[in-house]
């Protein structure tokens, strides 16, 4: 644990006062018998009965629109592995309380005793009426895979297993800037990846859609180099088997332009960061400690640009910059699905705002006068106030392009305006 945070400490946060993180407030008048008879039986029937017409209604009479179910199995824990629903509880509340003070979006957590898929994926079906939108976290690979997939295909409102998708777009925010600072081509960039789990897979996808070559793509998982010859991979792994085959992590390493971490701590050294090209990009992302630390990366390659999950060291790949604008974005427009191209959206978007001058306030939170875009800042920081009011549109706007928006927003200023309040 990190050292500044002792254990009591964290454990007297969740526990004092009411135990737990968050709670349901009402959000109309409640003083009088008027109100309580407005609020329930008689007057809740008429919005009952305009739903009952037309169930697009509840998106104007109840919670639905900005309700965000946070499910999960406890799988996969954080770092911590399947320590079970309840265990992961403190995980899923933190989530809810991180979506409602970054974009004001309520969550029901909601922890399921199963690790059956279908009995996972008929869960969260029957729920869907309650919900706008399903947030899966930390559920374990492989069935992560099927679960969201089944769930996104049934599902008439947006599905997003965060582990996947949001490492993917903030990392890849990363890496296109980092990209920009060392002027290298997407296309002719050699990438080494290092894990073939949830995030790996999922951010080595999106890599590939944005321009980066597959067959300049090793993959690792704990048993190596993944090729054409190996007979023990699963479906998932297949898709980036390459023909050639690199004996070892330090084999690959050799010239490449990008390390990608999503396995474990302290598995690459100094000398395989030695042997990257020039400029090499270093997202080491293993929570809490990556790949190789950072002091040790900077140390090896003084031309490195190196990001990590951690928030002590520069460039912070932190989740909290995507889902919170990305639910936000789906919600408002009642997308029926998070597409790719929303969060292509939310990448570039990510990228472009981290390339613009920073407000004062994002320099006084980090106790620092001029955060400009370079090596030490690829990304956007989490307490950037300016992530409302350009990802959330820029994701809404693709949604309404590519036709899964059931509500279209046309003042795009009144829009951000609104957002800001
Ligand atoms: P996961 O689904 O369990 O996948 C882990 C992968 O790493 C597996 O493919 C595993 O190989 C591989 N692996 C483990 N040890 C390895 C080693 N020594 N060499 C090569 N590969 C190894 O986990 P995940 O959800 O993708 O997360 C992976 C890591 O990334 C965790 O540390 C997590 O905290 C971190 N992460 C960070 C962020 C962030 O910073 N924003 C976001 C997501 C995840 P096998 O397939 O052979 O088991
Ligand atoms: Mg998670």
């Amino acid at each position: 644990m990190n050292k500044k945070i002792r254990k009591e400490d964290a454990l007297y946060y969740h526990s004092k006062g009411r135990p737990g993180k968050i709670q349901v407030l009402p959000t109309k008048e409640t003083n009088t018998q008027r109100d309580l008879s407005l609020a329930y039986s008689p007057g809740v029937a008429e919005p009952c009965l305009e739903i009952a017409e037309n169930v697009e209604n509840a998106y104007l009479y109840t919670a639905k629109g900005n309700l965000v179910a946070v499910i999960s199995n406890g799988t996969a824990v954080l770092g911590l592995g399947d320590i079970g629903p309840e265990a992961g509880k403190p995980v899923m509340e933190g989530k809810g309380l991180l979506f409602k003070i970054y974009s004001d979006i309520d969550v029901f957590d909601l922890e399921l005793n199963t690790k059956d898929v279908d009995e996972f994926v008929r869960t969260v079906k029957i729920l869907e009426p309650t919900f706008g939108g399903v947030n899966l976290e930390d559920i374990k690979a492989p069935e992560c895979f099927e679960i969201e997939a089944r769930l996104k295909k049934e599902l008439s409102i947006p599905v997003m297993h965060d582990d996947q998708h949001g490492t993917a777009i903030i990392s890849a925010a990363a890496m296109l800037n980092a990209l920009v600072l060392v002027k290298k081509d997407i296309k002719d960039i050699r990438v080494v990846v290092s894990g073939a789990g949830a995030s790996a897979v999922s951010c080595t996808k999106l890599y590939m859609s944005l321009g980066v070559d597959p067959q300049k793509v090793a993959m690792f998982d704990t048993k190596g180099h993944i090729h054409n010859g190996r007979t023990d991979l699963n479906d998932m792994k297949r898709q980036f088997a390459t023909d050639q085959a690199y004996a070892s992590l330090e084999e690959a390493m050799v010239g490449a332009d990008i390390f990608l971490g999503l396995s474990t701590a302290d598995i690459v050294s100094r000398e395989m960061v030695k042997s990257m090209a020039k400029d090499p990009i270093v997202l080491a992302m293993a929570n809490p400690n990556p790949e190789i630390p950072y002091p040790d990366a900077v140390e090896a390659r003084a031309d490195v640009i190196m990001a990590t999950g951690r928030s002590d060291y520069p460039n912070q790949v932190n989740n909290v910059l995507g889902f919170p604008y990305i639910f936000r974005g789906a919600l408002d427009v009642r997308a029926t699905e998070i597409n790719e191209e929303m969060k292509l959206a939310a990448v570039f978007a990510l990228a472009e705002l981290a390339q613009k001058p920073v407000p004062d306030i994002v320099n006084l939170a980090y106790n620092e006068t001029n955060i400009v875009f370079g090596k030490n800042y690829i990304i956007p920081k989490p307490v950037d106030p300016r992530l409302l009011t350009t990802v959330a549109p820029a994701v809404a706007k693709a949604a309404i392009a590519t036709g899964v928006a059931r509500k279209i927003i046309t003042d795009w200023e009144a829009y951000e305006q609104e957002l800001s309040t």
